[in-house]
Formats: C-alpha cells, sequence, structure tokens
C-alpha cells in the first residue's frame, strides 16, 4: 500500500449560507478537470476531506501539487503516504517518507490524529511511539512540541493511516462555478488580468469579452490577450471569450464625435456590448480592471458615465489599489510578463490629447446622437467570434 495521495482539509470553513456538499461537489468536478492531463484520480470525500487517489503507479506529483494549488476553494493541502493501520508500519512509512524534511530539520514533534476510535493506540500514545522511533532512526534530531521546525502528522482514518509533512497553503476563495457567471472586459494590460482572477476566486466563472480594432490592432496583440486568458485559466477554469470587431465603432467616433470625448463614448460602447453579450450568456454581471485616478476614464465622473448605459453591476475589484499593488498580483499569478509585451490596445488607438476628466452624461449622450449607436452595437455583435479555452 506504498502509495501517495493528496489530502484536502477545509475543516470547519465557514461556508455561511453555501451547501457545504455543493461547494465539495463543484471543488471535485474543478480538480477533476485541472488533473485530467496528469493521469487517472479518483476523488473521495469522507470526514470533510476531499482524497485525490491516483489509479496509475506514479503521477508527477510536484505538477499535481502545483495544479492543485492553484484551485479556488482549498485552504490548505497535504501530500501524504498512505500506510497500513499498523504501528511498526506507519513508524517505517514515517522516517522514510519524510527522510529529506527529517534530515534537514533540527528540531521535531509528531501530531496524531485518530478519526478510526479503534486503533488500538491513544493520539499520544501514538505520537510518542513514532516519535521515539524517528529519535533513534535521526539521532540529530531532538523534541520540540511548542516551536517544532518540523511536525510530522499521522493521520488514523477509516481506511488506512496516512502519514505527511506540514500542510502547503491552497489558493483560497471559492470553487469556481459556486457564484455564478460574470464577463470580464479583458484587454491586454495588467490591470484587467486581475481583476478577473480576483472575481474568479470569490467562486465566479469566467466568460472574456475583448474588443480588438485591426488593422490598428494586430494579430499579436489579440495572441496576448489568449495567452493572458489561458493564463488567468490555470485559476479560472473554463473560460469563453468573445472577440468583438471594433473598428468600425472607433472610426465613427474618431469622425462624428468631439475629440476629448472619444474615451468615454468609446468605453460606453464597450460596456453596452459587453452587457448584450453577457446577457445572452447567462452572465449576471461585467468585471473591468478600473482603479480610481489611474486614468482619466478611470475619475469618478468618468465611471458614473460608463456605469449609466451598463445594464448589469460592475465589478471593480482592483478599483482602490496602487499600480504597485495590482503589480504584485499579477507577477505572482503569472500574467505580468505577458501583460507588458508592448502590443497596441484598441484604447490607445484614438486616444484624445486632452481627455476630460469631469464629463457630464449628458454631453455623451448629446456627442451619441450624432451616431447609429444601435445599429453600430447590432453590427458589432453579429460579427462577434468566439473561442473557447
Ligand atoms: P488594463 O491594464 O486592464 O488594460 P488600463 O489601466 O489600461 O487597464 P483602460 O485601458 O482604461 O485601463 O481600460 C480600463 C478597463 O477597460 C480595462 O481594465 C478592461 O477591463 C477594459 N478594457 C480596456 N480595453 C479593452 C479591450 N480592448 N477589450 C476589452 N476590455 C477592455
Ligand atoms: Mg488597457
Amino acid at each position: 500500500m506504498q502509495k501517495e495521495v493528496i489530502l484536502i482539509k477545509n475543516g470547519e470553513l465557514a461556508l455561511k449560507g453555501l451547501n457545504r456538499g455543493t461547494f465539495e461537489d463543484v471543488l471535485i468536478k474543478n480538480l477533476r478537470w485541472r488533473l485530467k492531463p496528469l493521469g487517472a484520480f479518483t476523488f473521495r470525500k469522507a470526514q470533510s476531506t476531499i482524497y485525490i487517489e491516483p489509479q496509475d503507479a506514479d503521477p508527477d506529483w510536484d505538477e499535481v501539487s502545483e495544479r492543485v494549488e492553484k484551485v479556488f476553494g482549498i485552504s490548505a493541502f497535504s501530500r501524504a503516504q498512505v500506510v497500513e493501520k499498523e504501528l511498526s508500519a506507519i513508524q517505517e512509512a514515517a522516517a522514510t517518507y519524510l527522510e529529506k524534511p527529517l534530515r534537514r530539520a533540527k528540531t521535531f514533534k509528531v501530531e496524531a490524529k485518530r478519526a478510526d476510535k479503534k486503533f488500538p493506540l491513544t493520539s499520544p500514545q501514538l505520537c510518542a511511539q513514532v516519535g521515539e522511533y524517528l529519535l533513534e532512526k535521526y539521532p540529530h534530531l531532538t523534541v520540540d512540541v511548542h516551536d517544532p521546525e518540523l511536525t510530522v502528522w499521522v493521520e488514523i482514518r477509516d481506511f488506512a493511516a496516512y502519514v505527511h509533512g506540514p500542510q502547503q497553503p491552497g489558493a483560497g476563495g471559492m470553487p469556481v462555478g459556486t457564484g455564478g457567471r460574470a464577463a470580464v472586459l479583458l484587454s491586454g494590460g495588467i490591470d484587467s488580468p486581475v481583476a478577473a482572477y480576483m472575481m474568479a476566486k470569490r467562486g465566479i466563472e469566467l466568460m472574456a469579452v475583448h474588443f480588438a480594432s485591426p488593422p490598428y490592432t494586430s494579430e499579436r496583440a489579440e495572441m496576448k490577450v489568449k495567452s493572458l486568458l489561458e493564463q488567468v485559466g490555470n485559476y479560472a477554469g473554463h473560460t469563453t471569450m468573445c472577440i468583438v470587431p471594433f473598428t468600425h465603432i472607433q472610426e465613427e467616433i474618431g469622425k462624428h464625435c468631439p475629440e476629448e470625448l472619444f474615451t468615454l463614448v468609446m468605453r460606453r460602447f464597450m460596456m453596452r456590448i459587453a452587457s448584450r453579450l453577457a446577457e445572452q450568456n447567462d452572465c449576471g454581471a461585467l468585471i473591468t480592471g478600473e482603479s480610481v485616478g489611474q486614468v482619466a476614464s478611470q475619475t469618478i465622473g468618468a465611471l458614473q458615465c460608463t456605469d449609466a448605459v451598463a445594464t448589469l453591476p460592475v465589478f471593480r475589484p482592483v478599483i482602490g489599489m496602487d499600480k504597485e499593488e495590482i503589480i504584485a498580483i499579477a507577477r505572482r499569478i503569472g500574467t505580468f510578463e505577458t501583460s507588458i509585451q508592448p502590443y497596441e490596445d484598441c484604447c490607445t488607438v484614438f486616444t484624445p490629447r486632452h481627455p476630460r476628466t469631469r464629463p457630464r452624461v449628458e454631453e455623451l449622450e448629446k456627442a451619441e446622437q450624432q451616431l447609429p449607436v444601435e445599429e453600430l452595437i447590432a453590427e458589432a455583435i453579429a460579427n462577434v467570434r468566439t473561442e473557447r479555452f
């Protein structure tokens, strides 16, 4: 029975109002999908633990851990050795399975948990017996019950015993899919992928909407957005992306609207189109990467003007964050390097020299009267390309 498993223990994780069973079922579904390329696994839940057991001999455990680490809804997990429920087997397993950390540490302690109360030793007895064995095997060690460098865990459960070292932190949050769906307006910048990640963390399943203005924006700019979505997908799971042709709309704005309002009229078109695509795809909200004061189109007044045409709530998870804080998250989730590649976004194509920072909704409405708004929207939506990730 010398095999490894992953134990996911969300403990008494407060699932306020959320049915624990559903939460775990969605989590298992997401884990199953994420681990599929790495082999066959079985997923079992028992005693508020999810067990991931490999069906094949020896999966790539480092890769498995790396993927599990990115699945939302897990506060901590451990890789563990499965052992027979028999003292000498447990002692032996602890000494060999944790050999590396035991050699590296100077102090340690053993913690035991006994879910199976029929096991002949009590938890303190088990700790003492395993501890003594390890001290004999690794004489450089001393026991420190208060602040050990290494804690060796022994868990006696229904079908087997498990030996493992310290838990690894999980990604936290809620399993994607427990929080409904939302459409993220995804540019190639730094902020919107971070915003997408943050909402996925709250259990929201994502759809992406990207506005492209060929030939002003290139094929490579679009590739960049796709790779960003793939990187976010390591956390957010399945997504689809709607690529909206935006050239005609931008050209019409450029021809017929006052220059200082270009950006805001354009952003209102984005909101209108994204709202409709979101509604068509069962999404209950929009997500953007806006942060107050970052650029002229992100003042409170500008945000009022863009919100006025959105037909769904707009989530802006980075609204109160500094660029540095957003960048720190982008680096951590692996999107930063891609985001800073220098491909033009449609926003930078028709940039006014002196954008209005205190616009009024009436001014924008007036400017938009010069445009066939509904026709332009219908044309763009009719030509949307959808891709699955
Ligand atoms: P980002 O880093 O996300 O590009 P930004 O600081 O460059 O943000 P803006 O370019 O003003 O800010 O865009 C504000 C928000 O509008 C973005 O965070 C994104 O949600 C959305 N957005 C901008 N350009 C596009 C686009 N081409 N396609 C889809 N959404 C976009
Ligand atoms: Mg941008």
